[in-house]
């Protein structure tokens, strides 16, 4: 695993408030220039690759400001440097965190990035999936406003939630950015989602280990556990395991151990953990941290982690063409026309939803051959 030092000063984390000059030097919000978003000297595809693999912050932030774009010339141009950066990507490790708001995941993964930081010298990324951002324009996930130290160290890179795009997932513009950090040396990437919706089952596709951040007393229910996330950790945390609450954290942390063997045992080799910890104190983040070593270590050594990220990128594939298709169905102009009249006649039970499926299809087809 390497670890590299960002070579440079950072721009802001969140990659908006500085703007890099072409001599690349960083100045900030109050620099020169009326209008410095405007200003800036548009980078060719070779000066993004080769700020990137340099590890320089501020050419990685509007990277990953083109993969986030809306705009077809900058997807395509976004697409060109994750391609180039490609055989520079595979060497950090990527762990993917949810639990519920308030369980303690920024305070989680700002404790764990320091830890890295100061005591390993690795740098980190944070990422954050969060679906509803799209809707929402924001994402408080990958906020660095609450991770404060991490957002200051020249060590970490912090990235919210991609918000923006006129298509595809927020999840596929997440992965993308993944790998241009870990082509601009990032030893560790986190990525950080909430315990809602699909977003967990597109973070555990994209990271090689999944930790579910808990805390005792919660309720199961409440925190997801019954919604088969369980299925999909390797690592089950339960936090603010400190003052009063060390006993109840103790056992929901053997519950919780209870609960994972109850599945069956996974083809990467690896034995589904429960820990306490908690971030105020502490205690347990060492620990924590040498279960995702070890299991680096194992499935490094049984291939497993090689396996698992080449079927993760041949499921992207697959989406990326399920999302694409589905896309140009839904603006095709014979589908648009029918789609209302279809749906009612589905509704007030004229027609099968089957038959009114195979129809909108045929016209989908049908026009796509005449073009
Ligand atoms: P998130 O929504 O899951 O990211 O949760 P946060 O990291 O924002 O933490 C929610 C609250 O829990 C904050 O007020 C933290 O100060 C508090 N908190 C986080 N970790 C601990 C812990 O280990 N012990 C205690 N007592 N409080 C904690």
């Amino acid at each position: 695993m390497r670890s590299v030092p960002p070579r440079r000063k950072p721009e802001s984390n969140s990659g908006s408030k500085a703007e890099s000059r072409p001599g690349g030097e960083l100045r900030h919000g109050s620099a020169p220039g009326p209008h410095p978003a405007k200003g800036r000297r548009p980078l060719s595809r070779e000066e993004y690759v080769e700020g990137i693999l340099r590890g320089d912050r501020a050419v990685l932030a509007r990277a990953v400001t083109l993969i986030e774009s809306g705009l077809t010339a900058d997807r395509e141009l976004a697409e060109r440097i994750v391609e180039d950066c490609l055989p520079h990507c595979g060497r950090s490790i990527r762990v993917g965190i949810t639990g519920v708001p308030g369980a303690g995941k920024s305070c989680l993964i700002e404790a764990l990035g320091r830890r890295l930081i100061e005591e390993h010298k690795q740098s980190v990324a944070v990422l954050a999936v969060d679906p509803s951002s799209r809707l929402t324009g924001g994402s408080i996930l990958g906020d660095k406003t609450r991770m404060p130290v991490l957002a200051a160290s020249e060590m970490a890179f912090i990235r919210p939630s991609p918000s923006r795009g006129a298509w595809g997932g927020v999840a596929q513009r997440t992965r993308e950015a993944m790998l241009l950090c870990e082509a601009a040396g990032y030893s560790t990437v986190l990525v950080e989602t909430v315990g809602v919706g699909q977003s967990e089952t597109a973070v555990r596709d994209m990271v090689d280990f999944f930790l579910l951040v808990t805390l005792a007393g919660a309720g199961d229910e409440l925190q997801g556990i019954k919604r088969g996330v369980m299925e999909l950790v390797d690592l089950v945390v339960v936090n603010k395991a400190d003052g009063e609450n060390i006993a109840a954290a103790q056992r929901a942390r053997a519950q919780a151990e209870n609960a994972l063997h109850f599945f069956p045992a996974a083809p990467s080799g690896w034995t589904p953990r429960a820990v306490t910890c908690s971030v105020l104190t502490g205690a347990g983040i060492p620990e924590l941290w040498e279960c995702v070593l070890q299991y680096a270590e194992l499935t490094r050594a049984n291939g497993w982690m090689e396996r698992a990220r080449r079927a993760q990128q041949k499921r992207w594939m697959h989406e990326m063409i399920e999302q694409a298709l589905v896309q140009r169905f839904a603006v095709h102009p014979a589908v648009q026309q029918s789609m209302v009249a279809l749906e009612r006649e589905v509704a007030e039970g004229r027609t099968t939803s089957f038959r009114a499926a195979r129809l909108l299809l045929e016209m989908y087809e049908r026009k796509t051959a005449d073009e």
